[in-house]
């Protein structure tokens, strides 16, 4: 049976990127184990044809096993409020496919150097699960604007949103080795419940969730304060699971700490779809330059061979999934080609190479 693939590459660097991973993903799995197809979407779409996800798009991914995504938004592409066309790709693909989990994986992969001094690959390896629906983004396009004098958006959490996500994390803690500090499966509720109701309730729903999971410890940090212990003792996480805004800045600094966005994968999941993409944007001062690190967007793809792998309990594609990873990891740890974003000079199309020379 072949894995039906919905590729949307979108704008800017998202095209290489995303092209470079079909064919590293096709090089692991086999030619007739994945079937891609590709779909239009973005802010270059939006512009040609006034639809920044076409029906046929949605349906497709409706109707897919996985979708592969680049990058969307182009400068100067926004709607008359002001808000980016590029964005609502993947903010519609989120709501209309119901994707509640974005899985950031915070991981120093050898060759990486991280801007914090003196951790080692393995030192490092946490799961940001961002809620991804509700939060305060749900306001989005509902917000009030009144006689160009008041603005407001409103932050909405609902108990289902709260236990669906923080469920996920602590099956996500349990599938993991615990935090590299001390080996404990740790769920860490990352809010502002000191502050705001809406986050005493994330607070308290995650709470009785926990409940269910004696095996993992729960922790709490405050949005502020985990910026810090994020940078100071890394080590210390596992899981950290947070409100959608929370989650989003967060999981940016998190990837910063193990190498920066050009490494950072993502994988956006809900109960009957998954959305995989690289962390970065569509990086337009770079784009068609051939210099955009592909290494992101392959490293979701991985996620996404692991998550099909689950899915539908395939050993081999998850064995596939390793090889990916395996090969981006020792192209990097040789140290020969080194992207651009990492301080070196290589091409995404080098790299590509690498990679594919590495995995045969
Ligand atoms: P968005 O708002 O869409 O998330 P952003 O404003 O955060 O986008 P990005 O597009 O993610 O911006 O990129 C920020 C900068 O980081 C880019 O201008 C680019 O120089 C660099 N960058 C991002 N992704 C990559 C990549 N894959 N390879 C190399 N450099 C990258």
């Amino acid at each position: 049976m072949a894995y039906k693939i919905v590729t949307i590459d979108g704008d800017g660097i998202g095209p290489e990127v995303n092209q470079a991973t079909i064919r590293v993903l096709r090089e692991a799995c086999g030619s007739d184990r994945l079937e891609f197809s590709a779909f239009d979407g973005g802010a270059g779409h939006y512009l040609r044809s006034g639809e920044v996800l076409p029906a046929d798009t949605l349906q497709a991914c409706r109707d897919s096993d996985a979708i592969l995504h680049g990058a969307a938004g182009l400068p100067g592409v926004v709607y008359p409020d002001g808000t980016e066309v590029g964005n609502d790709l993947h903010l519609r693909l989120r709501f209309k496919l119901d994707l509640f989990a974005n899985v950031r994986p915070i991981r120093l992969i050898k060759g990486v150097t991280s801007p914090l001094t003196g951790w080692q690959p393995g030192q490092i390896d946490y799961v940001i699960v961002r809620e991804n629906t509700e939060g305060l983004y749900a306001s989005r396009g509902g917000g009030v604007r009144l006689r160009d004098e008041l603005a407001t958006d409103t932050l909405v959490v609902t108990r289902r949103g709260i236990e669906r996500v923080t469920r996920f994390s602590f099956e996500l803690s349990r599938s993991r080795r615990g935090a590299p500090r001390d080996g404990k499966r740790r769920v860490t509720v990352c809010d502002k419940a000191n502050i705001l109701n809406t986050y005493a309730f994330f607070r308290a729903v995650s709470t009785e969730v926990a409940a269910g999971y004696p095996d993992v410890e729960i922790d709490y940090a405050y949005a502020d304060a985990i910026t810090v212990h994020m940078i100071k003792k890394p080590d210390f996480y596992d899981v950290i699971v947070a409100e959608n805004m929370f989650g989003d800045i967060i999981s940016d600094l998190g990837a910063a700490t193990v190498g920066g966005l050009g490494v950072a994968s993502s994988a956006e999941l809900g109960e009957n779809h998954g959305l995989f993409q690289g962390a970065h944007g569509s990086a337009p001062d770079i784009a068609g330059q051939d210099v955009a690190s592909p290494i992101a967007t392959m490293l979701s793809g991985a996620l996404m061979l692991r998550w099909l792998a689950e899915r539908h309990q395939d050993k081999r594609l998850l064995a596939d999934a390793t090889r990916v990873e395996t090969a981006v990891e020792t192209v990097l740890a040789q140290g020969q080609l080194v992207p651009a974003d990492q301080g070196g000079s290589a091409r995404c199309s080098e790299f590509t190479e690498a990679v594919l020379r590495a995995m045969r």
